[in-house]
């Protein structure tokens, strides 16, 4: 683990930019919500948060169809942060939601192999988020779209706290 203090901000505007040319691809729109000169100083490991981000945002353009809305939006909580990304892709079922986190775990086994998944990447981005000392939860409705918060604590007290 390599944690320095960062401003998160910076991080989605870059994951954005990264994801723009693969949604262009389904001609889905992504759109960044958040204001970019908002500052939200963190402690991370700003690969392993990377890799959090751009998995939750390939999950969304993957399961979402042809033309759909995906948006990354992070906002302030008193000394959190929320990063949402909402799709409104396939879905996922009551039954199955529960499920998700769990290593190997793909709701559609044909179609997710065909499209190369392993069911390795949300549980990996958990752990990495709770090594961030932070939270990841999902809703969703089959048909109507997902939505992924990952939590975060912020930095209050510059130079300060959060850091290891
Ligand atoms: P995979 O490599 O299969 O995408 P993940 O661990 O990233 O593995 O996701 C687990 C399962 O959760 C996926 O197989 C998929 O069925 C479901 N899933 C994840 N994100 C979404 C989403 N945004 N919309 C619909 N289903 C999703």
């Amino acid at each position: 683990w390599n944690i320095k203090e960062g401003n998160l901000t910076l991080l989605l505007s870059s994951c954005y930019e990264k994801m723009l040319p693969i949604a262009g691809q389904k001609k889905q729109e992504l759109a960044a919500l958040f204001d970019r000169d908002l500052e939200l100083r963190i402690a991370m490991d700003k690969d392993r948060l990377e890799q959090v981000i751009l998995n939750i945002l390939s999950n969304s353009v993957k399961y979402t169809e042809e033309g759909g809305h995906i948006s990354i939006d992070a906002k302030k909580e008193g000394s959190l942060v929320n990063i949402i990304v909402s799709d409104d892709g396939l879905g996922i079922s009551a039954e199955d939601l529960p499920r998700i986190f769990e290593r190997f775990y793909r709701v559609d086994k044909a179609r997710s192999r065909a499209m190369g998944s392993s069911g390795l990447g949300l549980a990996i981005s958990k752990q990495i988020i709770e090594e961030h000392h932070g939270s990841i939860e999902v809703s969703s409705a089959l048909g109507e779209g997902t939505c992924m918060t990952i939590q975060l604590p912020l930095i209050t007290h510059r130079g300060v706290a959060g850091i290891e």
